[in-house]
């Protein structure tokens, strides 16, 4: 995921991506508790402690979800008006507008999958005595 990480010296923001989904894994995997980095902005050596780093939602994942949630809601409209005019069962209907509700559930969970991922990395803190 994305991670990020501020300048102490000019508040520039700046990004790295990793696989890692906490921070106590990112000191296991590299083996330290500082991130070294080169400020894009004022090209800085920064040696920022992995306590410092932090996750964002990703504005992609969202226009992602939202691109899933009006495909799916065309498909689901384009099936249901078809089998609508063939069927006429209550039973039937109910199904349907079951069917209907599947796009704006894939959106919500993987919004909420962001949102827990984004969580996880941000409130698990890294003990000073490690
Ligand atoms: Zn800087």
């Amino acid at each position: 995921m994305r991670l990020f990480l501020k300048c102490p010296h000019c508040k520039f923001e700046n990004t790295f991506k990793s696989q890692v989904t906490s921070r106590i894994e990112y000191a296991m995997k590299h083996n330290t508790k500082i991130k070294k980095l080169n400020c894009e902005n004022c090209n800085k050596n920064l040696e920022i402690p992995l306590n410092k780093i932090y996750a964002k939602e990703s504005k992609h994942t969202y226009l992602f979800a939202g691109i899933i949630f009006l495909i799916g809601s065309v498909l689901v409209l384009i099936f249901w008006a078809k089998i609508l005019s063939s069927s006429k069962s209550p039973m039937g209907l109910y199904a349907l507008a079951l069917i209907l509700l599947v796009p704006v559930w894939i959106y919500v969970i993987i919004k909420k999958q962001e949102r827990i991922r984004v969580s996880t990395f941000n409130y698990a803190y890294l003990s000073e005595e490690l």
